[in-house]
Parts: C-alpha cells; sequence; structure tokens
C-alpha cells in the first residue's frame, strides 16, 4: 500500500518524491548525538525536545559528572557528535587525554552557551572550542582583561556573517530573545558565523574552528526556552551538529 502511494505520487509530482526519497536515503543511519549537561539549571523537558524533534539525529542525554565517562574509548564508539550544555570545571587528567584522542579521531563538537565556561583552568579546552566565558577577570601576554558578563532577557539582532558555510546556508538574519555574554575572548583561530551588535554582547555569538580532526561549531545563544523555540537557532543548532558530524 505505501508502495502505491509511493509510486502514484511520483507519477503526479516526480520531483518532489524524488527529493524525498533521495533524501531518506542518503541520511542513512541516525546521526548518534551526546547531549552534555549539568552544573546548570535549564528547561530540561523544552530543552531535550530540541534534539528529540530534530530529524535524523538519536540524542543521548548526560549529566556530569559521570558525562565525562562517555569519552572513554569504549563508550566514545557510541556517538558521533558531542554537545556541550554543561557548566563544569572539574576534570581529570585522564578525562582530558579522552577529550582529546575524540577530536583526533575526527568526532564532532558543539559548545553551546554556558560551556564557553567550562574547565577554566585547562587552557586547551578554550583553544578547542575557540573562546572563553572567563569567570574571573584574567591576563593576555600580561595584560589583565575583566570578567566576562552576562545580561538577560535581552532582543539580540543576529546577523548571518557567511550565509555560503553549511551551518549558516540559507539563513536570513533573525531576532532572537536571550541572554547576552560581554567580555568573551575569542580566540584568533574561530571563523565567525554570526555577528550581534549590542551594549551587552560580545560582537560575535557564533563561530567554527577546525581542530586536528574535528569540526568545532561555538554557539553563545540558546540560554532558555525563549531561544529554544526560536526557528532560527534551532536550525542553526541542527546545522552545526550535522556540519560537525559531515552530514
Ligand atoms: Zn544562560
Amino acid at each position: 500500500m505505501k508502495t502505491n502511494v509511493l509510486w502514484s505520487l511520483a507519477g503526479s509530482a516526480g520531483l518532489l518524491a524524488a527529493v524525498a526519497l533521495t533524501g531518506a536515503a542518503v541520511a542513512g543511519e541516525p546521526l548518534r548525538v551526546l547531549v552534555v549537561t549539568g552544573g546548570h539549571p535549564y528547561d530540561t523537558n523544552q530543552f531535550r525536545a530540541v534534539f528529540e524533534s530534530m530529524p535524523g539525529i538519536e540524542p543521548r542525554f548526560v549529566v556530569q559528572p559521570d558525562a565525562q565517562a562517555w569519552w572513554a574509548p569504549e563508550r566514545a564508539k557510541e556517538w558521533d557528535v558531542m554537545v556541550l550544555y554543561d557548566m563544569w570545571q572539574p576534570i581529570t587528567a585522564e578525562a582530558k587525554r579522552n577529550f582529546r584522542r575524540c577530536l583526533e579521531e575526527g568526532k564532532g563538537l558543539v559548545a553551546t552557551h554556558h560551556s564557553l565556561a567550562n574547565y577554566q583552568d585547562w587552557p586547551l579546552y578554550a583553544e578547542i572550542i575557540g573562546g572563553r566565558y572567563h569567570l574571573d577577570p584574567w591576563e593576555e601576554d600580561g595584560v589583565p582583561q575583566p570578567a566576562s558578563t552576562y545580561k538577560h532577557d535581552v532582543d539580540l539582532e543576529v546577523q548571518v556573517l557567511n550565509p555560503r558555510h553549511p551551518v549558516t546556508r540559507g539563513m536570513a538574519d533573525f531576532t532572537i530573545h536571550d541572554e547576552a555574554y560581554g567580555k568573551l575572548e575569542i580566540k584568533p583561530a574561530a571563523k565567525p558565523l554570526l555577528a550581534v551588535r549590542h551594549p551587552e554582547s560580545s560582537p560575535l555569538v557564533a563561530w567554527t574552528r577546525y581542530w586536528k580532526g574535528a569540526r568545532v561549531v561555538t554557539i553563545q545563544l540558546g540560554h532558555d526556552r525563549q531561544a529554544y523555540a526560536n526557528e532560527s537557532y534551532r536550525r542553526l543548532l541542527l546545522n552545526a551538529i550535522r556540519w560537525v558530524g559531515r552530514r
């Protein structure tokens, strides 16, 4: 019966049917996404629903401190892409090695929102994700720098800087009601994707970078359910997951 329906569709609207069938075939196995949370409150059900509604995505939600165990070689075989939405500091030397190895082996990484403040004492983490939210004042080449800042409930006018990049392809500029981060450190390796002009926000809110074998996307946006409900935010997150997962 389903076959008959498909064939009749193909007869009446051949191109559309062909595109739909090809899309399903190319997608193949779902992309297995390890979603890491913990250390900061968030709208849990609404956040999970974002991933559960994504086509071709199989999310697994893990919470710190147990989440780091998923980076060990045996368990890392069970996922393809990691999305960080935690805000976490403790990390052992072994966990650091495992995290590095996952990326060296080509797994994808999407770091979002308060995960920009992770691992303040591990310089390589900021290097990998291309930036850092500094919880405390810091020094860059001996020059004192202020701590980063946050401001809830602002309307951010987001400008798409590179509409040809796979993560932002076809996206138009958009407005999002979200939390702004100010005075972020952004590493020179970060390739800008999205910009914001707002006195409380750093000028960049999304960027990409390659680190060893891995593709990395960092997205500052995504504080709560109001951001999760934003169509552009959801599209950005899905595109980022697919790009770092090489789909
Ligand atoms: Zn927040």
